[in-house]
């Protein structure tokens, strides 16, 4: 007995089996399937009509939304290395990135067409959306595009991936597409099935958003795009489309909570079974208090661009350890670090090393490497397990503080002031201390009206902590800033001037 063709084949396997299922839903309309392989098939024939053939990289400048996906697939029809973008680049710094990765085209949408100067376009073709193709094209449009379409023979091409800049200039991490036996150890700690629908809320330039569209694709699940992030809109999607799945960074989840009870209550979020969270740390008491809200449905992935994902936390694992990453998923590897490259002890903070299949092959500027003890790769980040084996990142190496000898992670400090009912959030560095060398500066987001002080903010930490993690001063802001991923620009904070 023979089985039919095989359902996992990626897009041109779900439009062989699943032709007239919505795969992408989006501000201008759905678009099946089939639909999305035709417009593909078309738009890679346009990419080879503009000069670009397998092995050449493109820049893809775009928002969550249909340019993204039809970009994504026909240019790994063409096998051609696909570099992500983030929207919120300046003309310079784009013309920096496509330089460096040595794109020879970019796919972008109308909203960026600004950014297209010359120094930009250097040499470059500007395949905006497909050249000499509309910015929204009709499948009519499209199948003007003369010749068969062109499949490359070896399957998709490179990704390239920039982390979020947050320590310096985003570099450009590297692999071969997302091998299948990764992502199966990954949807074994999800409740994702096919023919599901999944809200990539997420930007999908960024490692995270990919993971989900990725995910989205192997099942195969129908996923609903929105190009901005607003958190009414989130609800009403969830509520409209009866979503299954919203994966999104910490930080909007926390904008959705901060709509209030009321809010909440007036969309149908039932259908709801899966919130996975990454892209920064989960602030104080988020994930219980959406548990709490919408069912038991947050998930805590933890990973970087270059290490891939290290860890995931179930909303059990969250239940029974608030703020916990979790235990690295089918296939991964971890392991916390001494100074001298030894495992510690049970219980004792160490610098987090893993190996997984998701792990980049590189940076693509290749002065930039991740340190590597026996074949795992440093997140750059220090934790410790639990007696379950469950992980908690306490911070980014570089964020730690030394205070009069002491070291302190802002982060707890950061959590501790979270928890309170009249802050929304709070960022702590250190500032240069003559005497003790650092000196802690908190920055705290006060809900409005609470009349919140410096002395009160420190008087609690005071009460719960170590007295050398108690701020030496408290500013008060509107927001804090941060990127698309929800990490908040630390480098910002220590630019604003010292004294008020
Ligand atoms: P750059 O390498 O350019 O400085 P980056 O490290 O911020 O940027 P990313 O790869 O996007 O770039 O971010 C990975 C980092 O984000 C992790 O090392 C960790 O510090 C943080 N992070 C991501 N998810 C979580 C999580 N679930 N819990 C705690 N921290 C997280």
């Amino acid at each position: 007995r023979r089985f039919g063709p095989s359902p996992a084949a990626g897009l041109s396997g779900a439009a062989r089996n699943y032709p007239n299922v919505p795969y992408v839903i989006d501000e201008q309309g759905t678009l099946t399937f089939a639909e999305v392989d035709r417009r593909t098939d078309a738009i890679a024939r346009a990419f080879v009509a503009a000069g670009l053939q397998e092995g050449d990289a493109i820049g893809v400048l775009c928002r969550n939304g249909r340019a993204f996906v039809e970009a994504v697939h026909a240019a790994s029809k063409l096998a051609l290395t696909i570099l992500f973008c983030n929207t919120d680049f300046a003309g310079p710094q784009l013309a920096d990135v496509l330089a460096r990765e040595g794109a020879r085209g970019i796919v972008l949408d109308e909203e960026f067409d600004h950014l297209l100067d010359e120094s930009v376009l250097h040499g470059r073709r500007w395949v905006g959306y497909a050249e000499g193709v509309p910015a929204h094209p009709t499948l009519e449009q499209l199948a003007a595009f003369p010749a068969r379409a062109p499949q490359a023979p070896n399957g998709t091409g490179r990704l390239v991936i920039l982390t979020s800049g947050t320590t310096g200039t985003p570099k450009g991490a590297s692999r071969q597409g997302a091998p299948l036996p990764a992502i199966v150890g990954i949807l074994d700690r999800l409740p994702f099935r096919r023919g599901q629908v999944h809200h990539i809320v997420a930007p999908m330039f960024h490692g995270w958003g990919l993971l989900n569209f990725s995910l989205g694709l192997a099942l195969p699940t129908t996923i609903v795009l929105r190009r901005r992030f607003d958190p009414v809109e989130t609800l009403r999607v969830m509520a409209q489309y009866r979503v299954q799945s919203a994966a999104m960074v910490p930080t909007m989840l926390q904008r959705v909570l901060q709509l209030g009870p009321e809010e909440l209550a007036k969309h149908d979020t039932s259908a709801l079974e899966a919130i996975p969270l990454s892209g920064s740390a989960i602030p104080g008491d988020l994930a219980t208090r959406a548990m709490d809200a919408f069912g038991d449905v947050v998930y805590n992935f933890y990973g970087s661009t270059e290490t891939g994902w290290a860890s995931i936390a179930t909303p059990a694992d969250l239940r029974a350890a608030p703020g916990t990453a979790g235990t690295p998923p089918m296939g991964t590897d971890l392991a916390l670090i001494d100074e001298d490259g030894n495992p510690v002890p049970q219980g004792e903070t160490g610098r987090i090393f893993v190996s997984s299949m998701l792990r980049m092959e590189g940076y693509t500027a290749k002065d930039l490497r991740k340190e590597e003890i026996s074949g795992r790769m440093s997140t750059g980040d220090v934790g410790h397990l639990d007696e379950h084996g469950r992980l908690f990142v306490d911070g980014r190496d570089d964020d730690m503080i030394v205070s009069g000898g002491e070291n302190v992670f802002p982060r707890e400090v950061e959590d501790l002031l979270s928890s309170r009912d009249d802050v929304v959030e709070a960022a702590v560095i250190g500032v240069p201390d003559d005497e003790f060398g650092q000196r802690l500066l908190a920055f705290v987001v006060p809900v409005e009206g609470s009349g919140l002080t410096d002395e009160i903010c420190r008087e609690y930490v005071r009460e719960h902590l170590a007295r050398y993690k108690v701020p030496r001063e408290v500013r008060f802001l509107d927001t804090l800033p941060r990127n698309p991923t929800g990490k908040v620009l630390k480098r910002q904070l220590r630019e604003l001037p010292l004294e008020a």
